[in-house]
């Protein structure tokens, strides 16, 4: 029939005489190019000049009112405004160009109503990506035609190459169908409205645990297959497998985001997403998803005036403030604070630039913060309980017989926390019968003996290892200031720790010391008059003992002559004394006499000096 005979634009309201049935589904541009190619028309917009318009068209093909609503998307603009179902909007669809699935069309030479929408990239029914450009010229193809199985080069459309789409891609078009379509939907997806996946595609398809927008939603060329296909994917992957991949992508931007104790701004354009753009109760179980991620993951604390949040999930989150876990545990937030600094229980830290820090910790290690707290004592308590001066606990911290759970120099602390137990071991019984004449205390022996740096630590680790035998001086422990020791006994222990381990030098340092040449020590060591100890490790030694020995004993020949105010010819010359030792003695290379000889001709020579000059 052609365009000359046609009597239907002459003739309003007139059946027309070939009135094609509109197919299930199909697109409403798909049904207008079938109908006005059935009568004669050579294009859409020959149809309109003699129609006009949409309803004129349905009247002359005698369309009822269920059979326009088997058709879905836009007619073409000229021929008025387009009144979408569901909340769709004109943006939502293609206009211009055409999309198709090779099977699709092989069966049935008209375009789906779902092809028509922007987003949708593959044929739910085969799985298969659509096309949108002839598989012969490359030529993308626009919408307006009245073929849709050839390309203007002749080739058909129905040959383009059938690629297998991801199934995740599969299912959530058949979702979005199931939702235009009012189709039961088979998967375990939430059930969103025609929009809501749209609106759900174009926001959160740009996530990844690879990349976040900055400005998601704004998303220019959908229009473009390409680009509409890396969008439905995006969110196809996201929801597969829920919430797995939504976790990921929850971890990457918390790991990625500068440290800020507000969740608002560490997950930023997301946050927004969730609780802005997507609003819509439909998106609730994306809100629910977060704040399950935050109870798990999120280091802060959930804040009361966050009201964007469930109340559960205000009320639920496990992590507390310091000052709330001191509160809860009933410890005190000092302590709190020494066994996060020390890392005895977890916890995270976020300093403000203005030097505040907030800390946070996980409800589940309240009990075992509690159980430390108890367990351990202050150093002034712990000096208390030994009944020690707070310096010699220190000094017993410093040698290691007591290992704070808490240390100032190892952990930083403010305070030394120690546990109970450690006390507990330098707790000890008395194991001989007490004689008060015979016995000292350990808190007194501190007071009036001297011990030499280290030798409380020795004297504590001879009493431990039950070298040095405690007497009972009450029933029961007694801690170690209160443990009494007999004084024989300690100090036959204290010379034999001295002559053992006491301060020792080599015979080069003794040298020095008595203001004497090396090699004149060498020789006072091989007569045996200045005491060496051997030492295993470095060979013989001189202890500070032994130099005070050698001082008290002997005098130089040079000290001497000093004394007698004569020189050391005349000394040795005119005084009974005998040297020990010197050049004519036995080859060594100083004379030095005995004190005990020296000593009172000394005096004498004063004497005589005073007669002399008088
Ligand atoms: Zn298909
Ligand atoms: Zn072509």
């Amino acid at each position: 029939m052609s365009r000359e005979v046609s009597i239907h634009d002459a003739q309003p309201g007139w059946p027309w005489p070939v009135r094609p049935r509109p197919i299930d589904g199909e697109a409403t541009f798909s049904y207008m190019v079938r109908a006005a190619c059935a009568n004669g028309y050579e294009s859409l917009r020959q149809l309109h000049t003699g129609v006009k318009s949409v309803d004129a068209l349905y009247e002359g093909v005698r369309l009822s009112a269920p059979e326009r609503q088997r058709l879905f998307g836009p007619h073409p603009s000229y021929w008025g405004g387009n009144d979408f179902a569901l909340g769709l909007l004109p943006a939502d669809f293609n206009h211009h160009f055409m999309r198709w699935c090779p099977i699709c069309l092989r069966d049935s030479a008209h375009l789906r109503g779902q092809w028509m929408l922007k987003l949708c990239c593959v044929c739910s029914q085969h799985a298969i990506h659509l096309h949108d450009q002839c598989p012969v010229c490359g030529l993308v193809q626009r919408l307006e035609r009245t073929d849709f199985e050839r390309c203007a080069c002749g080739a058909r459309l129905a040959v383009a190459p059938v690629r297998r789409a991801a199934p995740s891609l599969v299912r959530v078009t058949r979702a979005i169908e199931a939702s235009i379509f009012c189709k039961p939907e088979t998967s375990t997806w939430p059930v969103l409205s025609a929009p809501d996946w749209l609106r759900l595609a174009g926001y959160l398809g740009q996530f990844s645990e690879a990349f976040q927008p900055a400005r998601p939603g704004k998303i220019a060329n959908l229009h473009h297959l390409e680009q509409a296909t890396t969008l439905m994917t995006g969110v196809s992957q996201l929801l597969d497998d829920w919430p797995t991949h939504f976790h990921a992508v929850m971890a990457a931007i918390q790991n990625k985001a500068e440290a800020s104790p507000s969740i608002r701004r560490a997950f930023g354009a997301l946050y927004r997403v969730l609780y802005d753009d997507l609003r819509g109760d439909g998106f609730q179980f994306l809100r629910d998803e977060f704040e399950r991620y935050l109870r798990e993951h999120w280091w802060g604390v959930v804040c009361k005036r966050n009201r964007s949040f469930k109340s559960q999930t205000v009320a639920d989150h496990p992590r507390v403030t310091l000052k709330h876990a001191a509160q809860q545990a009933g410890v005190a937030p000092a302590t709190v604070r020494r066994l996060l600094q020390a890392e005895l229980i977890p916890s995270d830290q976020f300093v403000f630039p203005s030097g505040r820090k907030v800390r946070s910790l996980h409800q589940d290690d309240l009990a075992q913060l509690a159980t430390l707290a108890n367990n351990c004592v202050t150093l002034s308590e712990a000096a208390r309980q030994l009944v020690l001066p707070e310096r010699r606990v220190r000094e017993l911290i410093a040698g290691g017989i007591i290992l704070p759970l808490v240390s100032r120099t190892h952990d930083k602390a403010a305070a030394w926390l120690i546990p109970k137990q450690v006390i507990q071991s330098l707790c000890f019984a008395g194991c001989a019968i007490f004689d008060a004449s015979s016995s000292i205390a350990v808190g007194r022996l501190l007071r009036f003996w001297r011990l030499l740096d280290g030798e409380f630590i020795a004297l504590v680790q001879a009493i431990v290892n039950r070298q040095l035998v405690t007497v009972a001086t009450q029933s029961g422990m007694m801690p170690l200031g209160n443990v009494a020791l007999d004084v024989s006994n300690v100090r036959n222990w204290l010379s034999s720790y001295r002559l053992a381990s006491g301060p020792s030098m080599t015979i080069d340092q003794a040298s020095q010391h008595l203001g004497l040449k090396q090699q004149v020590a060498y020789d006072l060591v091989r007569r045996g008059l200045l005491v060496t100890v051997k030492n295993q490790s470095s060979g013989s030694r001189v202890q500070r003992e032994a130099i005070e020995t050698f001082r008290s004993a002997y005098i130089s020949l040079a000290e001497f002559s000093r004394h007698l105010q004569h020189s050391p010819r005349w000394v040795l010359q005119n005084t009974c004394a005998t040297p020990v030792t010197g050049p004519s003695v036995d080859g060594c290379r100083q004379y030095f006499f005995r004190r005990s000889e020296a000593i009172p001709l000394m005096g004498n020579a004063v004497k005589q000096e005073k007669c002399h000059k008088d």
